[in-house]
């Protein structure tokens, strides 16, 4: 991966930024996007914002060696506090685990105020975003799965709007874990995906069934057993599709 040439993964991302807008990419460790994104005129102006030195120091030589410093502010800060009000229309965060994200949104969240669409890529727990979108108003209106050098990651992209929108009612437990959009198509990374998650759950059930007896056990337990009916519901749904 390069400046001109982006994983599989990012290009995912890139694809849901809208042209002409003023990117925020949080998390931007080489700034390949924003670079990417730049050189091939499809954004205006990027801000690369990295929290840990090294990741930030070689974001910054990238850009500087791109000649791309007029159009690429590379920042050192934590999530969206290196953006200042109305600087930006659409924030990238990929690459990080779901939760990580959820919280650089909520902790940032005076900072969206004038950002239109935020394109999210969660490597896990995809689940945390989606509840956060549900509850601060973001409607998801796309999401992507891909499988790229054997791992399997989601792509998640939200406006303002209508929060419950893809989502069918009594649905929602099943919509937020597997995706509103990724579960009406069932693409074989999601049958994957979800095939290896439901085998990780069993394992971790039966583990717990020979662990000593105790409220968080049994609350595990249960929490387990919710989620392997939820996926035996949408994977053999599948099945009985095709019979
Ligand atoms: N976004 C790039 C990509 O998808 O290829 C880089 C992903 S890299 C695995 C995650 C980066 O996020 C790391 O460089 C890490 O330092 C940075 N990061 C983690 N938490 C952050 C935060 N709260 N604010 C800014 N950057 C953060």
């Amino acid at each position: 991966m390069n400046t001109d040439k982006l994983s599989a993964r990012l290009a995912a991302v890139a694809k849901y930024v809208p042209s002409g807008s003023r990117v925020a990419d949080i998390g931007s460790d080489h700034a390949y996007l924003p670079c990417y994104l730049i050189k091939n005129k499809q954004i205006t102006y990027a801000i690369a914002g990295e929290v840990v030195l090294g990741p930030f120091k070689s974001a910054e030589r990238n850009v500087l060696s791109e000649g791309l410093a007029d159009k690429i502010s590379v920042r050192m800060g934590d999530g969206l506090a290196v953006l200042q009000p109305e600087e930006a229309d659409c924030i990238t965060i990929a690459g990080m685990g779901g939760s990580l994200i959820a919280n650089i949104l909520e902790q940032g969240k005076e900072k969206l105020g004038s950002v239109q669409r935020l394109v999210l890529q969660p490597n896990i727990n995809a689940i945390s975003i989606r509840t956060w979108l549900l509850e601060n108003k973001w409607e998801l209106i796309a999401e992507e799965i891909i499988e790229e050098d054997g791992k399997i990651y989601e792509v998640l992209v939200a406006e303002k709007g209508n929060p419950g929108n893809p989502y069918n009612s009594g649905q929602m437990e099943i919509g937020l874990l597997f995706g509103p959009f990724l579960l009406q198509r069932k693409e074989d990374a999601f049958k994957k995906k979800w095939g290896l998650e439901q085998k990780n759950w069993q394992r971790i059930y039966e583990q717990l069934e020979s662990a000593a007896p105790s409220i968080e056990t049994d609350e595990k337990k249960q929490e387990l057993i919710t989620k392997l009916k939820l996926a035996e519901e949408v994977l053999n749904d599948e099945e009985s599709e095709r019979a």
